[in-house]
């Protein structure tokens, strides 16, 4: 490394790092000039030129570049680090590494071990090291939001005030019940004090769960599907959407069988779109099964878009829609605020006519709007509504996810960490059981550890793992 003669890289060989940087006067946290060179074999320049024959060594200059040392341990892993920024090409960095792995003690880092030295190191907590994870894959601005506020410690510094308050109230408890045990006649209101600061604790964590999963949401993307009869228009809309041509556009009913599914970015938001199979009463034991998949999608994702040939609606004498549709979808509309509908296939020449709303089975539903998604007509006002609903949906109203609104649960695992939290909380809370203090202190330790567990306080090894394999090498 940093060989700038022969005789240097026969010193340099078996030095540690601060000798290195003794060695080659490089100065913490200055960024320096300085050339590479890489060793020949003599015998490989004989061939080629006798003259050569009688060194020893010769020595070619390889790169030139800054060079960075950074002493432990204000560094980012916390141990001493040199940075070399040379040039990018991949020949020329397999030469360097080469040449770097002639020294005693070289490797290449693990995938994220840089990341993991700085965890172990205590420069980052575990939910910081999720957050840069999820800001180095994010890809819609949401998302670079989100997992930006957690990389720099916004939800870590919430979970720690809780575990901060929750260790108080675990001493004040412990206090009371030495103090009861030895001093019985003194009055002493410390455990009261202690089940406000729990509770209010209790009170900020359910807060915190019922944020109707946004973090997560916001992490994974948004799932919308697109419902309706066979024949509705849905891969066309989805063709539209996406702009390119990735679902089977047909006019044979029935043609997608099975869910399919496209990432997308709408107005910054992270969508999983899903075009499902058309929802209609068959015999045909394969489609059923796709419909009956369709259904299942419609119940379990976060919105729908319910798409209705215009064909398929009748006027009726008073002037009112009907839309003959099946059992299923009716009952989907009725429990799941969260679908848009809409009229397709506008452009038809006998279908202008302006519907506001349908009657399905006898029930009143709204119509978001009208589009044509084969002539692209409306398909702007349908984004538009989109990004309305999406936006109720996560209960975001200022537009844009601001610090305020971010959640701090982004993953399952925190979840369940904190739900669990709230459990042991709450049987410390209410102790119906009127179980001896001691034992409802246990829960409050119980609690403790759960948020530990969120951070990476107590014993997460088996999260580690997961989660180090999934960065990339060098990070
Ligand atoms: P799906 O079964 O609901 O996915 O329907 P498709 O997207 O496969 O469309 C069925 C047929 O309707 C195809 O022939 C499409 O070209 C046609 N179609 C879809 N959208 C429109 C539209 O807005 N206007 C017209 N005129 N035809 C459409």
């Amino acid at each position: 490394m940093l060989v700038q003669n022969a005789q240097q890289r026969q010193l340099i060989k078996g030095m540690n790092n601060s000798e290195i940087q003794d060695y080659l006067n490089l100065k913490n946290r200055y960024a320096h000039f300085k050339k590479l060179y890489s060793l020949i074999d003599s015998t490989t320049i004989s061939l080629h030129n006798q003259s050569q024959h009688q060194q020893d060594l010769i020595y070619q200059q390889i790169d030139q570049g800054l060079f960075m040392y950074f002493q432990g341990p204000k560094s980012y892993t916390g141990e001493d680090v040199v940075e070399m920024h040379i040039h990018g090409s991949r020949a020329l960095q397999k030469k360097v590494l080469l040449e770097l792995s002639q020294l005693n003690n070289f490797r290449l880092a693990d995938p994220g071990e840089f990341t993991k030295r700085a965890m172990l190191n205590n420069k980052l907590d575990l939910l910081e090291v999720e957050g840069l994870a999820d800001l180095l894959n994010s890809e819609t601005e949401s998302q670079r939001i989100q997992s930006t506020q957690q990389f720099l410690g916004k939800s870590s510094q919430i979970l720690e005030n809780w575990r901060f308050q929750l260790i108080r109230a675990l001493a004040h408890a412990e206090a009371f019940i030495d103090f009861e045990s030895d001093q019985d006649d003194v009055e002493f209101n410390i455990l009261g004090k202690t089940q406000e600061n729990v509770k209010q604790v209790i009170k900020e964590i359910n807060e915190q769960l019922s944020d109707r999963n946004r973090g997560e949401i916001l992490r994974d993307g948004m799932k919308i599907s697109i419902i309706g009869k066979p024949n509705a228009g849905k891969s066309t809309l989805l063709n539209c959407l996406v702009k390119r041509d990735i679902a089977i556009v047909s006019e044979i009913p029935g043609t997608t069988r099975d869910a399919l599914s496209v990432s997308l970015n709408i107005s910054g938001f992270p969508i999983i779109l899903y075009d499902t199979a058309g929802i209609r009463y068959t015999k045909d034991v394969i489609e059923e099964k796709g419909v009956n998949k369709a259904l299942q999608h419609a119940r379990e994702s976060d919105l729908n878009i319910w798409i209705i040939d215009i064909e398929d609606v009748e006027k009726q004498a008073d002037g009112s829609h009907i839309v003959q549709d099946i059992q299923e979808i009716s009952e989907i509309l009725k429990s799941n605020q969260n679908t848009l509908i809409f009229i397709n296939k506008i452009d038809k020449a006998n279908s202008q006519q302006l519907i506001t709303d349908i009657t399905i089975r006898e029930k009143k539903f709204k119509i978001d709007g009208q589009i044509s998604a084969q002539q692209n007509q409306n398909i702007n006002f349908l984004l538009d509504t989109l990004t309305k609903k999406i936006n109720e949906r996560l209960d975001i109203t200022d537009g844009m996810i601001s610090s305020g609104t971010t959640s701090i649960i982004t993953q399952t695992r925190h979840r369940l960490e904190l739900q669990k939290c709230l459990e042991h909380l709450e049987i410390f809370s209410r102790n119906k059981q009127n179980l001896p203090v001691d034992i409802v202190c246990e829960e409050l330790r119980q609690a403790v550890n759960c948020i530990g567990r969120v951070t990476g306080r107590v014993d997460v090894e088996e999260v580690l793992d997961v989660l180090f394999s999934e960065f990339c090498i060098g990070k």
